[in-house]
């Protein structure tokens, strides 16, 4: 039977990465991968969460089956952080919310349960997207097709094409939207544009999908989540995947959350046991670890003003190294590419071609994805001059 498997090609970013730790160069670096790195090229432990690793070794627990949906406390949590404390659309019960392993768990759990109630429906995605969406919504069983997004010669995005192509949508679409911190572009929409999406979902009957894995990059927890209060305002249904993979640095802890926002607390009641199914079919229930770090963070008042602080310190950072690649690139006559600065979350679409990108790799060692998405979160004051050498000699060469 395996003699008829085909070899896979490699995933397209871990792929990357795989690259890179085979690289013997020491100067290498790996922009490839999403991952955030400190000032030493090191990926962080917050504090918050040694803190509360700390506790929890203090009084170990022993390790039981989770329910199906979680721990009830981490779903507590994660629904204060993303719909607000006491909002009305948690005590309406209109939202079904499940734990998940990470952001990645939650699309699919959410794709399995929308294969199950509308198996004909096309999923869209931004072009470009998270190399995963399609993967992951084909896998599903979907078609996938796309919406136009980003346009180069704007350096943003074309809202003009994005509305079209989401008008001429059937009824019963699926549309996949990053919530903040567009992955791989770091071009959001603003608030304007946000409720010229939500009128043409509404008017076209389409089924949002809200994909938040930066929450607290852009520009805040708040800020950022803002859009999902845009969309509970609306009074439309949707889904919202989330992850504390990036916010927690917690990436492999796989903790998540999917919740499915109904226009009733039945048809939520509903949703919640079809999406337990697709759970319990799949693995069972969810892991306890990750999801009582958070809920410890989250629900204790001094680890929470910590978080809030370790993550606007990787923000701030982030948006730090963005200006210094401008002004490093500058310094070595580069001086288009100042809309680097401008861009939001962990990446940089750095309008770099694919030559130019593969010359980067083998010349260099400096490994971002053939698109010329760039992991802004892994420069460094130690490596952003090689990098902006490197990008002035690919851009001359
Ligand atoms: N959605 C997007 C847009 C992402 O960039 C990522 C992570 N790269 C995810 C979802 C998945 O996150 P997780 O690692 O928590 O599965």
């Amino acid at each position: 039977l395996f003699d008829r498997v085909e070899l896979a090609p490699a995933d397209p970013i871990l792929g990357l990465t795989e690259a890179f730790v085979a690289d013997p160069r020491p100067e290498k670096v790996n922009l490839g991968v999403g991952v955030y790195l400190d000032e030493n090229g090191k990926l962080p432990l917050l504090d918050c969460v040694r803190d509360a690793e700390s506790r929890l070794a203090a009084d170990p627990k022993p390790k039981g089956y989770l329910g199906i949906d979680g721990s009830p406390a981490y779903r507590d949590a994660v629904r204060s952080l993303v719909f607000g404390d006491g909002a009305d659309v948690l005590a309406d019960g209109r939202v079904a919310t499940v734990q998940t392993l990470g952001g990645t768990g939650a699309l699919k759990v959410g794709a399995d349960l929308l294969r199950q109630i509308n198996p004909s429906a096309t999923v869209l995605i931004s072009n470009p997207s998270w190399e995963n969406h399609r993967a992951l919504f084909t896998r599903a069983g979907f078609r996938v097709d796309s919406y136009r997004y980003y346009e180069p010669a704007l350096h943003g995005i074309d809202i003009d094409g994005m509305l079209a192509d989401l008008r001429s949508a059937d009824a019963g679409t699926v549309v996949v939207l990053h919530a903040c911190c567009h992955n791989p572009t770091g071009y959001d929409l603003t608030p304007e544009q946000w409720d010229q999406v939500i009128e043409t979902v509404r008017d076209r009957e389409l089924m949002p999908f809200l994909d938040m894995a930066y929450q607290g990059f852009g520009f805040g927890i708040e800020e950022d989540g803002a859009v999902v209060a845009r969309f509970i305002e609306s009074g439309l249904e949707f889904f919202l995947s989330t992850s504390f993979s990036k916010s927690f640095s917690l990436y492999g802890e796989r903790v998540g959350s999917l919740s499915v926002v109904s226009e009733s607390a039945d048809a939520a009641r509903r949703v919640l046991s079809q999406l337990k199914i697709c759970i319990r079919t799949n693995y069972s229930n969810p892991p306890t670890h990750g999801a009582a770090l958070v809920t410890a963070v989250l629900t204790d008042g001094a680890l929470r003003r910590g978080w809030e602080q370790e993550l606007a310190a990787m923000r701030d950072r982030i948006k730090q190294l963005r200006r210094g690649l401008v002004g490093a690139l500058e310094a070595r006559g580069v001086t288009d590419m100042g809309f680097i600065a401008g861009q939001l979350g962990m990446f940089s679409y750095s309008g770099l071609t694919k030559q130019q990108m593969i010359a980067l790799r083998t010349d260099y060692g400096i490994y971002g994805t053939d698109a010329g998405r760039m992991c802004v979160a892994a420069l460094n004051t130690g490596n952003l001059g090689y990098v902006a050498d490197a990008i002035a000699a690919v851009r001359s060469g």
